[in-house]
């Protein structure tokens, strides 16, 4: 008899934290050398494995108190322990697979914002209209925060101008930056740590349309692109936030090489 055997739970390492600095994912914080995890511990420091920030231990926080900081500072998922909210991503993922033309990408990305609990993160070349108001709602609920290049200057405006509109949305654009190295070249929206959509495509609605075309699994053909894709393992959904979304964030943020762990004021 074939069944779901509940041992393949055992396998399922969600992320629970976020490091403060560059927000990079972390199942596990490991304080004894060469754990596993984004946060270790190094040389006998606690640092993040992406940034290199260094968690300075205090009386309020010990080595070994690194998740009750990060619990305390909102730099946890809460939608980790539920089961079902991961269960309904993996129906999105799995949806939009099939290539159903009645199920296109965006609406698989549309209904993954809808139903985000903790946060949504993306890098991206540029956007268009509609997907700012789709952040901008969603972003009434939860956390948006995203990485852009080559953005024009009234969608720019429309995104930092009116920031009160969106508490919840943050973008930092890198469209003035002369040096092409540090521009964009890879395009993901994570949502909770547990569901990635990655490609080429921009986060404008002519390319999630054309990405429509582009599933292998669709009827009827279409070419079979691999670089129009959902993520749903869980570790390389984590991999590619930690690589694309993170280097690009910590960058910008005002926090330096360490962090010493006081109560928030
Ligand atoms: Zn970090």
């Amino acid at each position: 008899m074939s069944g779901f055997d509940i041992e393949g739970l055992l396998k399922f390492q969600p992320a629970r934290y976020y490091c403060v600095k560059c927000l990079a994912l972390t199942g596990e914080i490991s304080t004894k050398p060469s754990g596993p995890g984004t946060i270790r511990n190094r040389d006998g420091r606690l640092e993040c494995s992406v940034c290199q920030l260094e968690y300075v231990p205090t009386s309020s926080y010990s080595r070994s108190a690194v998740a009750s900081y990060l619990a305390d500072m909102s730099c946890h998922i809460k939608s980790v322990a539920d089961l079902n909210h991961a269960r309904q991503l993996a129906r999105i993922g799995s949806d939009v697979r099939r290539g159903d033309p009645h199920y296109p990408p965006v609406r698989g990305l549309l209904e993954a914002l809808s139903r985000a609990r903790d946060f949504a993160h993306f890098t991206t070349f540029n956007m268009s209209r509609v997907m700012v108001g789709a952040l901008k709602v969603t972003a009434q609920r939860i956390s948006v925060r995203g990485a852009v290049s080559a953005i024009d200057s009234a969608l720019l405006a429309e995104l930092v101008d009116y920031r009160e509109e969106a508490p919840g949305l943050s973008v930092k654009a890198y469209d003035s930056d002369p040096d092409e190295t540090k521009r964009i070249h890879e395009n993901m929206i994570v949502i909770d740590g547990l569901l990635a959509f990655k490609g080429p495509a921009n986060l404008t609605m002519s390319e999630w349309r054309k990405a429509a075309y582009q599933y292998p699994d669709r009827e009827g053909g279409g070419s079979t692109s691999k670089s129009e894709t959902v993520v749903t393992d869980v570790e390389e959904v984590i991999a590619l936030h930690n690589s694309n979304f993170s280097p690009r964030w910590a960058r910008m943020s005002m926090i330096g090489d360490k962090i010493t762990m006081d109560f928030p004021r």
